[in-house]
């Protein structure tokens, strides 16, 4: 969510549909791959790595919050992470920079690029609601060619697919990244989604600002973990959970609320909260900026995950 912001509405409430900023929308401005599927060797099909890490607000309020130093500290963290845990992917959830301010679109997002493919191993990409820039359609095109990039999203609103296979091809599990832009799962991605084909393999879904789902669950008691902030779901109406189960998605990990991080199941779908990266970014004082390593088993069909920290401590609710 927006936090330091001077832009963020105080008008809306946490379930209010906001205007429409068209974030990732734009097609790219040289042709790339028209893929909308990306595939990612593993190395081990029963111990899947994936990291993710969110919210990291390079550039946010710069003079405010320790400037320079904060976003160099969340890139050593993101470096420390990575060498610790060797994740076979990253998966970068959103708000990686923070709204440009004029005339600096193009200096951010190439921080931020080089922040993503500085990991040097493959990572995907979902846009949030601050990753605004003057120039979508470039990004779209240079998020596609970037080192190790996942991302397949540029002609398909943002949206794309990932599957992870096996050293000889054989795929395992897949991976629905969603572009929820400033206004949660809308009828645009709702209708990327129905036009998916299932491919009878278990699937997590990686998306920026949380389902409705996220709300009833800790509503229901049953999630566990800290919540400290309301769900800001703006005006998602929970109507996408039905399309995500027919494509056998077992967890959804968002980011945007930055001092929340529990877990629940509604039906058989884990909602969870990735666990927010960039000390440049609200909520530090209430929650220690981490990720989240996430495990799968491919042979048992199962998953797990931790939250975890550059400093090597660990932390499950
Ligand atoms: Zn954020």
């Amino acid at each position: 969510m927006l936090g330091v912001s001077p832009s963020h509405g105080a008008d809306l409430g946490p379930t209010d549909l906001r205007p429409a900023k068209p974030i990732g929308l734009a097609r790219p401005n040289r042709s790339v791959t028209r893929e909308n599927t990306a595939r990612c060797r593993v190395s081990d099909p029963e111990a899947i790595k994936i990291l993710q890490l969110t919210d990291l607000h390079f550039f946010c309020g710069r003079e405010k919050h320790g400037g320079e130093a904060a976003d160099a500290k969340t890139r050593e963290d993101v470096a420390r992470l990575v060498e610790r845990h060797a994740p076979d992917l990253v998966a970068f959830s959103g708000d990686v920079w923070h709204d440009p301010d004029e005339g600096m679109s193009d200096e951010i997002f190439a921080y931020s690029l080089k922040a993503m493919t500085k990991v040097e191993t493959p990572w995907l990409f979902t846009w949030g609601n601050h990753d605004l820039l003057e120039d979508v359609a470039a990004a779209q095109s240079a998020l596609t060619e970037a080192p190790k990039s996942l991302y397949r999203g540029a002609y398909a609103g943002g949206n794309y697919r990932v599957v992870l296979e096996s050293a000889g091809g054989d795929p395992l599990w897949d991976l629905v990244c969603l572009n929820t832009t400033t206004q949660g799962v809308q009828k645009a991605q709702e209708k990327w989604l129905e036009a998916q084909i299932p491919s009878g393999r278990p699937a997590l879904c990686f998306l920026h600002i949380p389902l409705l789902q996220y709300v009833d669950v800790w509503k229901s008691g049953q999630a566990k973990g800290v919540k400290h902030e309301d769900v800001c779901t703006y005006g998602e109406d929970g109507s996408a959970l039905p399309l995500l189960e027919r494509l056998k998605v077992r967890a959804c990990f968002c980011g945007h609320d930055h001092v929340n991080d529990y877990a629940g199941r509604i039906r058989d779908v884990e909602m969870v909260y990735g666990r927010a990266t960039g000390h440049a970014g609200y909520g530090g004082d209430q929650l220690a900026k981490g990720g989240k390593l996430i495990t799968l088993n491919a042979a048992k069909s199962q998953f797990s995950w931790k939250t975890v920290f550059a400093d090597g401590e660990i932390w499950t609710p």
